[in-house]
């Protein structure tokens, strides 16, 4: 078991929060696994003003880009020499598996190293002239900027907005969900470190743990902190434009999906079984681009269905520490209840529950947040179940006619996230990737991630990009300059 920091990062410096007390617990076992004191008001206050403070520091805002990029590459190392610690921390923390958090500590790492890499090539722009002046395009730091994540992917979430963020100069506050807090606690420590090795203010980073009503308010209305980068559900994310709107200041949204997975007649059907299995129950489906809307052609729709259901059945649940577990128990009770919830109400919808629709039978089950992973059928897709995000392993089946019929259901939802097609056809995985209203579609495979290829939502899914490039451009402020090259006075001059 490993240790867990309950002292909290503010402005630099280690300490118990003067705010509420929260228990972290340990979904597959329900024990408490540290009581962390989170951050007031006033800390926060005190973080972003003393964040302000280092992002001005000259030590910091005069460091060349490449120089910056070092930084990054050191917070890659430490994190890749910690990982097993991190995963360690995830899986107590979440309950996701250990391969899981290992390959999410991992990729964090990556973060780190590809912002680096991007870093030390981005460019600033000369603009054509139109006149007796030199025109050029550059970027700035904000100052202090807010990163709010959701408790789904912690470690990865808070690289995506950590290393950006840093590159592009700011100093910023991180605030992890309530119910997460220990591994963005260890993620803070490989962050101060690094700092500290480079005679850098430790106050560029602080890791405010609390509740988003009181700490991730604080932070977003903050007057010193210049942009949110919020990722979560899409209620939360509307409060955060408001708030962002009002002071009139950028905001990403990284928000929910309910996307769908489509396998046409012409699939390889032993490649769409397990990319639909994997693509809802890893994770045990809480993961914003789960594929938790299953289209199937109606001329292979009983096959189809008849063997998944036999193959999820045979899918192994159990704790996240347990090699070969591959559906771990949700991240908690709560959340377990909630998805419960959401399988009654297919019930009452009239739903036909295919298998799962219960918490798992056992003792070595008894204390965990288990739920079994689930498939239902029989509904249209206006049912609750398949309009609403459930963040759970339950997939909703549903048969198409044809290509219009499955476009219209597929895009019949608010949000638009992400989308698989399973096809041997390329023009009609082509066809049908253009008409998807989706961020991302993956085309024989799913969720498989990639630093270097930007993430963002359509329609209720999210306004703003992560990753890619442009991430470090994301935070920061365009300035333009033009240097006048004419001896002559201006004509007004007379
Ligand atoms: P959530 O919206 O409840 O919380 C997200 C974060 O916002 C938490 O840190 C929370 O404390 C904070 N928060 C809540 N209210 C706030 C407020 N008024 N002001 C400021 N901060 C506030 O989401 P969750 O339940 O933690 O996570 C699940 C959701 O996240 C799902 O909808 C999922 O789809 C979404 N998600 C999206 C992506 C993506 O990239 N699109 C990735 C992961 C998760």
């Amino acid at each position: 078991m490993p240790r867990f920091s309950t002292d909290i990062l503010i402005g630099g410096q280690w300490r118990p929060g003067a705010g509420a007390t929260v228990e972290t617990v340990d979904p597959a076992t329900g024990r408490v696994l540290a009581t962390v004191r989170t951050a007031s008001v006033d800390e926060v206050d005190e973080a972003a003003r003393a964040g302000a403070r280092a992002a001005a520091d000259p030590a910091w805002r005069d460091l060349p880009p490449h120089r910056r990029a070092l930084l990054l590459h050191r917070v890659a190392e430490l994190i890749e020499a910690a990982a097993d610690e991190l995963s360690a921390v995830q899986t107590a923390d979440t309950g996701k598996t250990l391969a899981e958090t290992k390959a999410l500590a991992l990729s964090a790492a990556a973060t780190f190293r590809y912002t680096a890499a991007a870093l030390e090539t981005a460019e600033d722009a000369l603009t054509p002239s139109r006149g007796d002046y030199v025109t050029m395009s550059v970027h700035e730091p904000i100052g202090v900027v807010a990163a709010i994540n959701p408790w789904n992917s912690p470690v990865a979430s808070d690289a995506q907005k950590i290393a950006p963020a840093l590159a592009a100069g700011n100093a910023v506050l991180l605030k992890p969900a309530a119910w997460t807090p220990l591994v963005s606690l260890v993620l803070g420590r490989i962050v101060t470190r690094a700092l500290d090795e480079f005679g850098l203010p430790t106050a560029l980073l602080s890791v405010l743990p609390g509740s988003g009503r009181t700490v991730g308010d604080a932070i977003a209305t903050h007057p010193l902190v210049g942009r949110i980068g919020f990722t979560g559900g899409t209620d939360t994310g509307r409060a955060i434009a408001a708030v962002a709107a009002a002071k009139l200041v950028p905001a990403s949204l990284e928000l929910g999906g309910k996307s769908p997975t489509i396998v046409r007649a012409d699939a390889d059907v032993q490649q769409a079984l397990a990319g639909v299995m994997f693509g809802i129950f890893s994770s045990s489906g809480q993961s914003c681009i789960a594929g938790s809307r299953l289209f199937v052609a109606r001329e292979i729709y009983d096959d189809f269905v008849g063997e998944l259901v036999e193959r999820v059945r045979k899918l192994r649940v159990g704790p996240g520490t347990a090699p070969g577990t591959q559906v771990g128990p949700l991240v908690h009770h709560r959340h377990r209840d909630a998805v419960a919830a959401y399988v009654d109400l297919a019930r009452e919808e009239g739903g036909r529950i295919l298998c799962g629709g219960a918490a798992p039978e056992g003792e070595e089950y008894r204390d965990g947040a288990y739920y079994l992973p689930t498939v239902i059928d029989g509904l249209p897709n206006d049912a609750r179940v398949c309009q609403e995000e459930i963040f759970g392993p339950v997939l909703i089946a549903l048969p198409y006619d044809d290509e219009d019929d499955l476009v219209r259901q597929a895009n019949d939802s608010v949000y638009g996230l992400a989308c698989g097609i399973w096809t041997r056809d390329h023009r009609a995985a082509w066809r049908l990737a253009r008409r998807v209203d989706a961020g991302t579609v993956w085309i024989n495979t799913y969720k498989q991630f990639s630093i270097s290829t930007p993430f963002s939502g359509m329609k209720d899914s999210g306004l703003g990009t992560e990753k890619g490039r442009d991430a470090i451009r994301a935070y920061q402020r365009q300035k333009s300059l033009y240097w006048g090259t004419s001896g002559t006075p201006l004509p007004w001059a007379g």
